[in-house]
């Protein structure tokens, strides 16, 4: 009777069915979206000593009606409805075209790519096979391609996971561990999952020289992943000199506004790929 009260509360709740309506239609509008080419895979530079080793791709999405609409906003949403399965999937095929056309031009051939994938997409049971068939049918190397996971997806089930990345790892895909420090790391299973890569939190980044906290979580980071034999890279890097506090404290590698924004991949082609950093 109680849950009657409620629905039937909501119902009248002029406001509240606004927002029910607005979710609706979005929801609509990712399918139309989807089938109707709207999704664009944007790129932003890694930079590792002063030169470009790779970059990530980062979902965009050009609405008609309602102009450029931020991954925050549709991949949450889309995560809960299931339809980041069929986004997913696309972004996959699409990044490892991307690979493959790289491959042809000696200037870009040697960058890797990283991809963000879901954790509902990556507890499907086809996902190894969903990544491979995708770097198939594009023809692009596994090697050239990284996956970027969040804590939460790791440890749900963690044999689970540890069977898919090493499946995938076994054809040379490499693995990223996102936004590290935001969820619940520890080091038991950090030690057991095939990583390559830490990805300090552009939480940390921000106020790394002015907050003693986030100087203290980055470079314990940087400290943690260095001992476990991984890549660590730092992401949101805005100013020089947050990159040079992190360079002092032996980060691997940075992404962020100071080298690049995301861009489009004809954008991203014409780039510099040396940076004179020192
Ligand atoms: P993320 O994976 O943590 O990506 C980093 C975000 O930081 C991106 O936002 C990027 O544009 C932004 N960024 C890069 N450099 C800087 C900087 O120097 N300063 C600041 N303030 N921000 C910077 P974006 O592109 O809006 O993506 C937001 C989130 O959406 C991503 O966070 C990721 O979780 C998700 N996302 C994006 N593309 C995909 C995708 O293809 N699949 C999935 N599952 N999620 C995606
Ligand atoms: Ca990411
Ligand atoms: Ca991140
Ligand atoms: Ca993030």
């Amino acid at each position: 009777a109680k849950a009657t009260g409620r629905n039937a509360l909501e119902f009248y709740d002029p406001q509240l069915q606004a927002v029910v309506r607005a979710r609706a239609r979005l929801v609509a509008d990712i399918r139309a979206g989807i089938a109707g080419g709207q999704f664009e895979l944007f790129y932003q530079p890694q930079v590792e000593g002063n030169s470009v080793c790779g970059c990530e791709a980062l979902l965009r999405w050009r609405h008609p009606r309602e102009g450029y609409v931020s991954p925050a906003v549709f991949i949450p949403l889309a995560e809960e409805t299931g339809l980041i399965l069929q986004l997913g999937e696309w972004v996959l095929q699409a990044a490892c075209r991307q690979l493959a056309t790289w491959a042809q031009e000696p200037r870009l051939a040697h960058l890797t790519l990283a991809v963000n994938v879901s954790p509902r997409q990556f507890r499907q049971p086809g996902f190894v096979g969903q990544v491979l068939a995708a770097l198939a049918s594009a023809g692009a190397r596994p090697h050239k391609l990284k996956l970027e996971l969040t804590e939460g997806l790791l440890l749900d089930n963690l044999e689970d996971t540890i069977r898919k990345m090493g499946e995938l790892k076994a054809h040379g895909v490499g693995f990223a561990l996102d936004d590290f420090g935001t969820g619940y790391s520890s080091l038991s299973y950090l030690k057991r999952l095939p990583l390559d890569q830490l990805k300090i939190d552009q939480g940390f980044v921000r106020d790394v020289l002015t907050d003693p906290n986030d100087a203290t979580i980055a470079r314990t980071i940087v400290a943690l992943g260095t001992s476990l034999g991984l890549h660590v890279i730092a992401e949101g890097v805005e100013t020089e000199a947050q990159r040079l506090f992190l360079q002092a404290h032996g980060c691997h590698a940075w992404q962020g506004y100071l080298l690049s924004p995301p861009v489009s991949a004809e954008r991203f082609g014409a780039l510099p790929l040396t940076y004179g950093l020192p």
